[in-house]
């Protein structure tokens, strides 16, 4: 029997240590700490190899995890990330923002007794930053060019993870995409304290080296025909995310500092990317509420800590087991200081007279069976109350925002706006054009990173199975 079988008994799980609060909450580094190197190889020694891995089967990509954990454990890194880029063309981006609570390390084996997951999260970052800083690149050498070219629209995870497999398929890629650099809400909307900006830009440098071409400040329906991408390429993948924001029709929406999360996040990081002042998002003295309880409601509550506020309460009409998002970053929130008020549904922001929120009337809510699974939060009569509040930023969520482009070009969608793909034995993530695929945000509606790469990645596949069975059959190329 191997002695380090039962290494678990012995080694304790020891996550890197993270910021302490009284520095982290003082600006926007990233709150994740790192291993020292022989400490990922300790704790990736705490696997068991269980014969039938439940983390690698809660793992959105099915990463290779055991096995990659075992490369770790001899030292040999390099490796490793070869072996998790199989999987996953962002590994270092997902090991810091996946959710890891709710689905690797949470199905772990060693998570259901007394002594924890392994820190998968943790050694999978740690992994790849280690590579890509010896140099580590993945190796094209083999690849033969096809001659086939593809336009990617939407430099966000999901047109990244298509991209670096289209070339890794010996395919022309070209990503456009209206904003000024690559990453979607990598870059411009999860804050820099989960995601430094700096990791987008090296992971950049990889895809520009393997030959991925990025055609930044073209919006397709403005800048460029969508039809002319049609004409010019032999498929097109879109990755165009959801940005409808979710309206909860609160009376009093329209006054002075209510603010919409995704615009307040997005204005926030792109003002400290330029480097400027906080100026209308200075928060200091002032009581700020968030409304709603996911991951883009933590990140609000967190920015508003770091933008001073005097008090930030999270207002979510549930109770915290039936929180959307990962406990993880609620208890960030918790320590940096943020109060949750549960079982609360808001009502109505309120006015100081002058045109000017001074609070938000809430209701106490009980959950009442709903019968799908999922309880449902009811208003109980006679509960109203107000919380104090000189800014409220409302976080309800994110539709699908389909350009209009796609229905023109023939491509289904759903009632609600979704890109349907798969559909009727069609190719994974193949729409109902056989030359359009799409993938991430824009046919699950707002979801995860992770999700997005899978869509990503499995596009890529099957443009690249199209486009060989294409040349096989002596179709000839577009452009
Ligand atoms: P996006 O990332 O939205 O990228 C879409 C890209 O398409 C954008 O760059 C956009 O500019 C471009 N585009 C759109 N239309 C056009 C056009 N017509 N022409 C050219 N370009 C166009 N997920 C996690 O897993 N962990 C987290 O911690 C996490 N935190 C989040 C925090 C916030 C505040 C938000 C809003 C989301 C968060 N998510 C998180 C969700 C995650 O960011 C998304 O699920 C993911 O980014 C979706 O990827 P995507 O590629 O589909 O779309
Ligand atoms: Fe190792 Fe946990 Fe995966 Fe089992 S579930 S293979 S113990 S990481």
């Amino acid at each position: 029997m191997s002695a380090k079988l039962f290494q678990f008994l012995d080694v304790p799980r020891q996550p890197p240590r993270t910021v302490p609060v009284a520095v982290r909450v003082l600006g926007y580094g990233e709150i994740g700490g790192d291993f020292a190197s022989p400490q990922a190889a300790t704790q990736a020694e705490r696997c068991i190899d269980c014969g039938n891995p439940y983390c690698e089967h809660a793992c959105p990509v099915h990463n290779y995890i055991p096995n990659w954990l075992k490369l770790v454990q001899q030292g040999r890194i390099l490796e490793a990330a070869t072996l998790m880029h199989e999987t996953n063309p962002l590994p270092e981006i997902c090991g810091r923002v996946c959710p890891q609570d709710r689905l690797c390390e949470g199905a772990c084996t060693l998570e259901q007794t007394e002594f924890g997951s392994v820190t998968i999260g943790s050694i999978e970052r740690w992994v790849t930053d280690e590579a890509l800083r010896q140099g580590w690149r993945p190796d094209l050498s083999k690849v033969r060019e096809t001659g086939h070219r593809v336009a990617v629209i939407g430099a966000g995870p999901a047109g990244l993870a298509c991209a670096d497999r289209l070339r890794r398929a010996g395919i022309a890629v070209d990503v456009y995409d209206r904003q000024r650099d690559i990453g979607g809400l990598l870059t411009f909307g999860i804050p820099p304290f989960k995601l430094d900006k700096g990791v987008v830009s090296t992971r950049r440098a990889v895809l520009e080296d393997m030959g991925v071409r990025f055609l930044l400040e073209k919006d397709v329906g403005r800048d460029v025909e969508f039809g002319t991408l049609l004409d010019d390429y032999d498929a097109v993948f879109i990755g165009t995310g959801a940005y409808t924001f979710v309206d909860g029709q609160l009376p009093g929406r329209e006054l002075q500092g209510v603010h919409d999360a995704l615009p307040f996040l997005i204005a926030n990081t792109e003002r400290l990317l330029r480097d400027e002042p906080a100026s209308v998002f200075d928060f200091r003295d002032k009581h700020v509420v968030v409304l709603g309880g996911g991951d883009t409601g933590m990140d609000c509550n967190r920015t508003a800590i770091r933008l001073g506020a005097a008090s930030v309460t999270c207002v979510y009409r549930r109770d915290e087991a039936s929180m959307p998002g990962s406990a993880r970053e609620v208890n960030y929130s918790r320590e940096e200081g943020v109060t949750f008020l549960f079982h609360r549904q808001p009502v109505a922001i309120l006015d100081n007279g002058h045109g000017q929120v001074r609070g938000v009337r809430v209701v106490e809510t009980r959950l009442v069976d709903s019968g799908d699974g999922r309880s449902r939060p009811q208003n109980v009569p006679g509960t109203e109350s107000e919380v104090v509040a000189d800014v409220v930023i409302q976080s309800f969520g994110f539709l699908p925002s389909p350009p209009s482009w796609l229905a023109a070009h023939g491509v289904e969608l759903s009632p609600s706006g979704k890109v349907i793909t798969g559909a009727n034995g069609r190719l994974p993530q193949q729409t109902s054009h056989p030359r359009i695929f799409a993938g991430g945000d824009n046919v699950r509606g707002a979801d995860l990173v992770v999700r997005a790469v899978y869509d990503g990645r499995e596009a890529g596949d099957s443009i690249a199975a199209l486009l060989a069975q294409k040349s096989a059959l002596g179709v000839a190329s577009a452009g």
